[in-house]
């Protein structure tokens, strides 16, 4: 499916276009293995992306996030937008810009949004997974804990991608580039060539299987 630009310019969010075509691409090779899933879905730009990568195949995305912002989007902070604010329940809301947005590209039938904190939808999950994209709160705790309840979810071969990677303290936050360089010294990922502020991460399959994702299936045998 082609994304209308007007539609990608007028959703908020923090993707730029590089990495928005980078997630499409991985979606759409990923999604004919497994359904994809992203923490932090905000107004729902990078659904976009990797929805219509996922559509390509009929596949499926999951899109996690309880839309009452980030720690860095709350009123007073860096990243507060006034907008997003619903003054009814005092908090922040965003999920009737994400539902718009799904509406409006057409991708109500590939993207499932998951309204709850990670944590708790990660507690529940169980599904396998050929992609996970992390881009939730950028404190450490959230992004580790984001590690922490999706990564084992992904599948041999798979894409673990991270936004706002940036490899010196100057150019933004670490946290992210220290959970990414924890995923990476656990030895189970390959570093991909970064784009952007894009980490792309691939689970490593077994030595003994060389070509191909692996289903479910597949790797199931394996562990038998
Ligand atoms: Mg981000």
């Amino acid at each position: 499916m082609k994304l209308d630009p007007a539609l990608i310019a007028r959703t908020k969010g923090f993707l730029n276009e590089v990495e928005g075509q980078m997630l499409f691409e991985l979606a759409q090779e990923a999604s004919g293995h497994g359904p994809c899933l992203e923490v932090g879905s905000y107004c729902g730009k990078s659904a976009l992306y990797l929805g219509a990568g996922c559509h390509e195949n009929n596949g499926t995305l999951f899109s996690v996030d309880d839309h009452r912002g980030s720690e860095e989007q709350q009123p007073g902070e860096e990243y507060f937008d006034p907008e997003l604010f619903d003054c009814q329940s005092q908090s922040m809301n965003s999920f009737p810009f994400f539902r718009r947005a799904l509406v409006s590209a057409g991708l109500e039938q590939t993207v499932v949004p998951i309204v709850a904190r990670s944590a708790v939808a990660a507690k529940a999950w169980a599904t396998p997974l050929a992609l996970v994209f992390i881009d939730g709160g950028h404190a450490l705790e959230t992004v580790s804990s984001d590690y922490a309840g999706w990564s084992s979810h992904v599948i041999a071969g798979g894409y673990l991608i991270f936004h706002d990677i940036y490899r010196h303290p100057e150019e933004g936050g670490q946290a992210p580039y220290t959970v990414y360089r924890a995923a990476l010294d656990s030895q189970l990922y390959r570093e991909l060539p970064a784009v952007g502020s894009l980490g792309v991460l691939q689970r490593i399959e077994p030595a003994s299987l060389s070509a191909g994702i692996l289903r479910h299936g597949e790797r199931e045998n394996l562990n038998h």
